[in-house]
């Protein structure tokens, strides 16, 4: 799959506002947040998108999600409680071909969210 920018900021050949990182999963600032915390959490080893998962990902996926709460519980949010996001393809609202977790805290979340 073509390199994207997060394989770059992975790559620390961009800068970002690293917050998380273990052998399998980085957590950076947005660039353009939605909330007061708003992190993305990506997998070092690169999915398109979330139609692109099959089951030798599971592990993966589960361990970005874990690293996101992980975080969440750090913070001193994770009881008053957050969002955490996926879009996939065009209708869900992904620009960067390389999946993502967005994790979104310290306000309220309105729902349906538009
Ligand atoms: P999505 O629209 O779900 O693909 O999310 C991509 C996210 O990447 C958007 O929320 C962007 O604001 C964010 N983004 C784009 N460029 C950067 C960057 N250089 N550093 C951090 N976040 C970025």
């Amino acid at each position: 799959m073509p390199d994207t920018l997060f394989d770059k900021i992975i790559r620390r050949e961009i800068p970002a506002d690293i917050v998380y990182e273990d052998d399998d999963v980085l957590g950076f600032r947005d660039i353009n947040p939605q909330a007061p915390v708003h992190v993305l959490f990506v997998p070092k080893t690169p999915v398109a998108t979330l139609n692109d998962l099959t089951e030798a990902d599971a592990l993966l996926v589960g361990k970005v999600v874990l690293a996101a709460t992980r975080w969440a519980k750090t913070q001193g949010f994770a009881e008053n409680g957050y969002r955490v996001v996926m879009n996939c393809n065009r209708d869900g609202g992904q620009t960067v071909f390389h999946i993502h977790l967005h994790l979104l805290a310290g306000r309220a979340m309105h729902w349906p969210p538009g």
